[in-house]
Order: C-alpha cells, then structure tokens, then sequence
C-alpha cells in the first residue's frame, strides 16, 4: 500500500495526526508533515506503508476534509478517497 500526501492541499485541521503516528504536526507552517516520506514533485510527498500500519493509514487518509491524502492498493488502484 503507498500513500501519497499533497501538502499544498493541507488546511492543518491536524485530524490524520490523531489516526496515524506518521502524520505530525508542524504548527509553524500550519501543515502536517508525513514522516520518512520522499517528495515526489514540489509538495507531493509518497511513502509505502508499513505493514500492520495499513489501517491507521487509511482512517488518516479517510479523515482528512479536504482529501489531501490518498491512498493505493499494491496494485496501484486508488482506495481512498
Ligand atoms: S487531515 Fe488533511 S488537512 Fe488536516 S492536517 Fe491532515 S492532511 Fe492536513
């Protein structure tokens, strides 16, 4: 599973930092930062999922208002949102 994380969306409700450890808050900027994560274009951040994390990491993608986070299955098809 890999999520991909669009920073420049992020409105920094801060919601996908309760549901996954991964997801931190970076009250400076107002954004969450996804940790270990590998920017992939300008504010586009991607980061395979570690196994036994798989749910926190979608509860974190299913939360976020403004679907800055999505997710895909091994075989690239997007699950959430
Ligand atoms: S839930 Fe969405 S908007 Fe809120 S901090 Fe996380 S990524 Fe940003």
């Amino acid at each position: 599973m890999k999520i991909e994380y669009d920073r420049d969306t992020c409105i920094g409700m801060f919601q996908c930092v309760d549901e996954w450890e991964k997801f931190e808050k970076n009250l400076d900027e107002g954004k969450a930062d996804l940790a270990g994560a590998e920017e992939v274009e300008e504010d586009v951040f991607v980061l395979e999922v570690p196994e036994g994390e798989e749910l926190d990491a979608e509860f974190a993608a299913r939360v976020c208002p403004v679907d800055a986070i999505t997710l895909y299955d091994d075989d690239g098809e997007q699950i959430v949102p």
